[in-house]
C-alpha cells in the first residue's frame, strides 16, 4: 500500500501568449511526448485558413451558430479576439477528460484565461512568449496569413497582452522549441507533486509497528552526526 494517495483528476492548464509565440507548436510537440495530455479544440467564427482542418484546428462555425452556443450555455469561456471573431472553449468533454485523469490544455487568449481563473481555482496558467517583439514581427510576416493592416492589429494586441503576464503562474520563452516543450512538460509534472493534491495519507497498523520498533529500539541509540 502506498503511503500517499493523490487526486486522480487531471489538471486544467491554460496556455496563452501573444500571436506567433508558438503556443500551438508547443502543444503539438507536447502531445507527442506526454500521452496524458488532452488538448481542447476550440470553436471559432473566424474563416478557415488554407491548411486548417475543421474539428482538428478548430470547430469552424458561423457567428450565428456561435451565438446560439453562448445562449445554450455550451461554452466554458469565450471572447471576441481578432476582428470581432468569436473564439471559445466548448464545455463538452472537458469535465469527462479531467475526471478520467487527463491533463486538459486550453490554448486561449487572456480574456478567456481570466474567465477560467474566476471559475476554476485550481487551474494552472502558463504564458508563452517569443524571445523578442522583433521575433513576433518576423514570424507574422513569414506566416503571411494576414494583410498589413491585420498584422499591425495583431502586433498591437500582442503588445497589450504582454502586460498581462503577471496574472499567470508561469512564463515560458519559446526560443528553442524543444526546450519550451520540456519546460511546459516539467510544469505539468511539478504540479502533480503538489502537497494539496494529496487525498489521503495511509499508514497500516503493521507499518506503525515497524516504525515504533525502529524508532524505539534502534535509531534512538544511533549517534546523529550533524
Ligand atoms: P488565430 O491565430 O487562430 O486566429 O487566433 C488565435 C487567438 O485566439 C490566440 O490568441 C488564441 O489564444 C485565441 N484563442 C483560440 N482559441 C480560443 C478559445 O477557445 N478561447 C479564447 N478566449 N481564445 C482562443
Amino acid at each position: 500500500m502506498n503511503i500517499i494517495k493523490s487526486k486522480k483528476r487531471g489538471s486544467l492548464i491554460v496556455i496563452s501568449g501573444p500571436t506567433c509565440a508558438g503556443k500551438d507548436s508547443i502543444c503539438r510537440e507536447l502531445a507527442k511526448i506526454n500521452k496524458n495530455v488532452w488538448i481542447s479544440v476550440s470553436c471559432t467564427s473566424r474563416p478557415i485558413r488554407g491548411n486548417e482542418v475543421d474539428g482538428v484546428d478548430y470547430f469552424f462555425v458561423t457567428k450565428e451558430e456561435f451565438e446560439r452556443k453562448i445562449r445554450n450555455d455550451e461554452m466554458l469561456e469565450y471572447a471576441q479576439v481578432h476582428y470581432n471573431d468569436y473564439y471559445g472553449t466548448p464545455k463538452e468533454h472537458i469535465k469527462e477528460k479531467l475526471d478520467a485523469g487527463y491533463d486538459v490544455i486550453l490554448v486561449i487568449d487572456i480574456q478567456g484565461a481570466l474567465q477560467i481563473k474566476e471559475k476554476i481555482d485550481e487551474a494552472i496558467f502558463i504564458f508563452v512568449l517569443a524571445p523578442t517583439m522583433e521575433d513576433i514581427r518576423k514570424r507574422l510576416i513569414k506566416r503571411g496569413y494576414e494583410n498589413t493592416e491585420q498584422m499591425i492589429e495583431r502586433f498591437k494586441t500582442a503588445y497589450k497582452e504582454i502586460n498581462e503576464l503577471t496574472k499567470y503562474n508561469y512564463v515560458v520563452v519559446n526560443d528553442v522549441l524543444e526546450d519550451a516543450v520540456n519546460k511546459v512538460n516539467s510544469i505539468i509534472t511539478s504540479e502533480k507533486c503538489r502537497v494539496d493534491r494529496i487525498e489521503e495519507v495511509y499508514l497500516s497498523n503493521e507499518e506503525e509497528i515497524i516504525h515504533e520498533f525502529l524508532v524505539d529500539k534502534d535509531l534512538k541509540n544511533e549517534e546523529i552526526d550533524i
